[in-house]
């Protein structure tokens, strides 16, 4: 494949945007190379300035759960821009989406809308503070909460990529109230809490977690923290930026079971455009401002493109519970042809998956934390990743990364996919 535009477009990038990116996720750094510029995308594929078609496995890092320029949600933000493009006061709309979200998601009665899930975590935690009047939070190093200060510590995702554990510019003050514990390792948390008694306002967690590739919890792991929780009058924040609206209509509360106390939303929820949320109980969300104390605000906050782009997306995974199962079923299928071909060419792997969450990790061990899945041979993983990249099948730059399958995918699409990864398979 020939990638001229992009290179030549990326050197440009690279003199007025810091590494070209305006998020290091996208630069190629984990894998090498420079990264492909998009010039347009339908469905399930991507195409480059090059005018190269890629099977996209990305989406946007999971908002296009239905496949890119999806038509309801395409012709509802056409539609609303032609009536203004933003106000800043209340629209119906707006209701309307909240209402829908809460009808779809278990435990909570209310909901405010964001730009991003990283204010959406942000403000959780916020909430979370005001709530229980404590100052210290739980976080699982390589779960990725956005780039909130409290959260960049042992982040996953951008961070582990590049080596960066602890971002510069985040204060020591804050950073000794983020405690670290390790994913799936409930002794760990048990210990968190003994140490730090009565002075633990919230535990965050990725319910399934997608940063460190896809790692979901232990069996009775979520359970436990829950326990935990109200065993000391600290708060489960379930971040579900990923998994909302995904694992199930109702995410991963609803897939294990397990009541979170607030949850934070993001990517999916937006279908496409900025948007994030955090929800909660009647009880929690009235600490918020203008009700409460807590304060929380935004200019551009529930802005009628990004509710309308919402809000079409949101009916649509509503008016259809089919669309999980076919989306479970077609990762199923994936995951089963590439353990097959990763196998039959004795290449070391752990394959991880929840429902339409998926990561192959390049080591034949189990893949449970952020140590284990570092252990991956990142060399084998360049080339999988350039391999399939020139077969025409998009997954991302880092290993630390999960795919996110589309139910705009085709069968034939995912046999193409594992056509190419057969192919790039012997030459790992
Ligand atoms: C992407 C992500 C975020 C951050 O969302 P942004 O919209 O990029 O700010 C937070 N939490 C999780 C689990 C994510 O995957």
């Amino acid at each position: 494949m020939l990638y001229q535009r992009s290179s030549r477009l990326f050197a440009e990038a690279s003199l007025v945007i810091p590494g070209g990116v305006n998020s290091p996720v996208r630069a190629f750094k984990g894998v090498g190379g420079t990264p492909i510029f998009v010039k347009e995308a339908k469905g399930p594929y991507l195409f480059d300035e090059d005018g190269n078609r890629y099977i996209d496995y990305i989406n946007s890092w999971g908002p296009m759960i239905l496949g890119h320029a999806y038509d309801p949600v395409v012709n509802a933000v056409i539609e609303k821009a032609k009536k203004g493009t933003s106000f800043g006061t209340p629209t119906a709309l707006e209701t309307e989406i909240a209402a829908l979200a809460v009808s779809m998601v278990p435990n909570i009665d209310k909901i405010r809308f964001v730009n991003s899930g990283t204010e959406a975590c942000m403000s959780a935690v916020r909430l979370a503070r005001g709530f229980t009047n404590r100052e210290k939070i739980i976080k699982f190093a390589g779960c990725y909460h956005g780039h909130s200060d409290s959260f960049l510590i042992q982040a996953g995702s951008g961070a582990a990529t590049f080596g960066v554990p602890n971002s510069p510019g985040v204060t020591q003050g804050t950073a000794k109230d983020t405690l670290l514990a390790t994913y799936n390792d409930l002794q760990n948390v048990k210990d968190l809490f003994e140490a730090n008694k009565g002075e633990i306002a919230a535990i965050i967690i990725e319910p399934v977690a997608g940063n460190m590739g896809c790692i979901p919890p232990a069996k009775g792991f979520l359970q436990a923290l829950r326990e935990l929780c109200d065993a000391n009058g600290t708060l489960l924040i379930f971040d579900e930026v990923m998994t909302g609206f995904r694992l199930a209509k109702g995410g991963a509360q609803q897939l294990f079971g397990i009541k979170a106390d607030i949850v934070a939303f993001g990517k999916v929820i937006g279908g496409g455009l900025p948007v994030g949320a955090f929800a909660a109980r009647n009880e929690i969300m009235d600490y918020l401002a203008p009700v409460g104390p807590v304060y929380q605000a935004g200019t551009l906050s529930g802005n009628p493109l990004a509710m309308a782009a919402g809000f079409e997306m949101l009916k649509a995974l509503n008016s259809d519970n089919a669309i999980f199962t076919r989306l479970e079923e077609k990762t199923a299928y994936l995951e089963s042809g590439i353990r097959k071909i990763l196998e039959a060419n004795n290449i070391a792997h752990t394959i991880n998956r929840t429902g339409s969450m998926i990561s192959v990790h390049f080591d034949a061990n189990p893949v449970t934390n952020l140590k284990t899945a570092a252990n991956g041979d990142n060399e084998s993983f360049k080339k999988f990743f350039h391999g399939l990249l020139s077969e025409g099948v998009y997954i991302a730059p880092s290993a630390y990364e999960t795919w996110f399958i589309t139910d705009a995918l085709s069968y034939e699409d995912l046999d193409f996919t594992l056509n190419a990864i057969e192919k790039v398979a012997v030459t790992l």
